[in-house]
């Protein structure tokens, strides 16, 4: 990374703090290793990009719906699902400083992916195949121990009242799907869908990563939105194509990134049931990094589901009679990743006259505040009643912030710096002639709109 790069990332971390976005978790307690929480303004971001998903993935889809699985399963699930066995961080010593590392990560450093649902063989495989090109990032050696793996499970004690609940643990999912996949008979059963039609779904999933790194970039507590689509054996690799060109414009037509900020990531090293896999990749100030992966699965999960709960889950085509496992692709995407790439990708510095303002140039329909309504004098009861009754009928269309603190120019630059797109102004022309000023974000550029007409105004700039 770059010294450049490296500052942007600093700034920006600083900046999410400082304006209510991130906040590290338990901070008056000391901190608590790779948690974060969201403030005011992070929190109406991620559920403007969740709302984007939700609409773009399951209200425009005739052929997906959603579902909302719960956080604790049967721990079977994570067993059928190779979890138990094979989810881990695999780890190397290196011989000479005795840095331990992660041996995916040293990989990826020589341009190698490797899978996190690798067996412990797998991975020491290609580990060794290329370890002669990997330099310790620590010294710089070049001599490593074998791989050890430490599974990224996370385990609970819900429902086990004995004292030695380690043996036979509940656990805390590790990923969406799995709740999507165990619940595949019962929408089938209950929606109106045939094969093909996907389960789409957002909810919390925890790892625990020897490693977190990057500010909300790896977390041990994380949001994902998934979906899973379900397809004939003959159709998979159709339906991945489609789900790869729709998903590839999500994050440009409804998230707002730059095509060239967006790269395609091919998987060499697959598991092995896996057909083809593929990362989208967001040019991140530390570099291009996983935004989205899509998988074709084959019929692997619901073949395992239905060898380990003894549930044949099987599905007969009504028109043809054929009866088959049906194959999965999966689009798996993080909702804080998506938030990181939307702030770095807005966060702007504009010199402006003398000043530099900071200013968040999100898409309108991702800013965490639409509109925000000032009277120009705060000691003046005619122009704050006025603001005051604009904003409460601006509020009940958009989420609005009321401000009166500091002069006009300094509001503009609060707002700026949290993205909002338009600024109303209540001044003393605007008792008499009954307009008031709406300035724009980017342009910075002022008009005077009629009151009974800023509502169809603002929903037309908005919207
Ligand atoms: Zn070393």
């Amino acid at each position: 990374m770059g010294k450049k790069q490296e500052n942007l990332m600093e700034k920006i971390v600083s900046f999410c703090k400082r304006r209510g976005f991130v906040f590290p978790s338990s901070e008056i307690y000391g901190g608590f290793a790779a948690i974060y929480d969201f403030g005011p303004y992070g929190v109406e971001l991620e559920n403007n990009i969740k709302d984007q998903w939700w609409k773009y993935m399951v209200q425009m889809r005739e052929d997906i719906v959603g579902l909302d699985s719960a956080i604790f399963m049967h721990p079977k699930i994570w067993e059928a699902s190779g979890h138990v066995a094979g989810f881990s961080d695999p780890l190397a010593e290196c011989k000479k400083c005795h840095s331990r590392l992660r041996v995916d990560h040293l990989l990826e450093s020589v341009g190698v992916v490797a899978d996190e649902k690798m067996k412990e063989e797998e991975i020491s495989r290609i580990f060794s195949e290329n370890k002669k090109k990997i330099k310790c990032p620590v010294c710089g050696a070049s001599d490593f121990t074998d791989v050890k793996k430490f599974n990224l499970l996370v385990k609970s004690n819900l429902g086990n009242f004995t004292e030695d609940w380690s043996k036979e643990p509940v656990y805390l999912r590790g990923e969406t799907c799995q709740g999507i996949y165990v619940n595949y008979e019962n929408v089938l059963n209950s929606a109106r869908v045939r094969i093909p039609f996907g389960i789409a779904q957002i909810g919390k999933a925890f790892r625990n990563e020897i490693t977190a790194r990057q500010f909300i970039f790896r977390t041990r507590e994380f949001e994902q939105m998934e979906m899973q689509y379900f397809t004939s054996p003959e159709d998979e690799m159709k339906a991945y194509e489609e789900l790869k060109k729709y998903r590839w414009n999500f994050y440009i037509n409804c998230l707002g990134l730059s095509e060239k900020n967006l790269k395609w990531h091919k998987h060499e090293n697959l598991v092995f049931y896996a057909k083809e896999a593929y990362d989208i990749e967001y040019n991140f100030p530390f570099g291009f990094s996983e935004l989205e992966g899509l998988h074709a699965r084959g019929d692997y999960d619901l073949t395992q589901h239905s060898k380990y709960s003894g549930k044949d889950l099987s599905y007969v085509d009504p028109k043809t009679n054929k009866k088959c496992i049906p194959h999965v692709v999966e689009s798996s995407a993080g909702v804080a990743r998506s938030m990181l790439a939307v702030i770095c990708e807005a966060y702007t510095e504009e010199k402006v006259g003398e000043d530099t303002r900071v200013v968040l140039k999100f898409k309108n329909n991702l800013a965490p505040i639409k509109v925000a309504v000032f009277p120009l004098l705060k000691n003046k009861p005619e122009l704050v009643a006025k603001a005051r009754e604009i904003f409460n009928d601006l509020k009940k269309e958009f989420v609005c912030e009321f401000d009166d603190n500091g002069n006009v120019g300094k509001r503009y630059r609060r707002q700026d710096e949290i993205g909002t797109p338009y600024c109303v102004t209540v001044d003393f022309e605007s008792l008499e002639k009954g307009d008031v000023t709406v300035r724009d974000r980017d342009t910075m550029k002022q008009e005077r709109v009629k009151i009974e007409e800023l509502l169809d105004y603002l929903h037309d700039k908005l919207e």
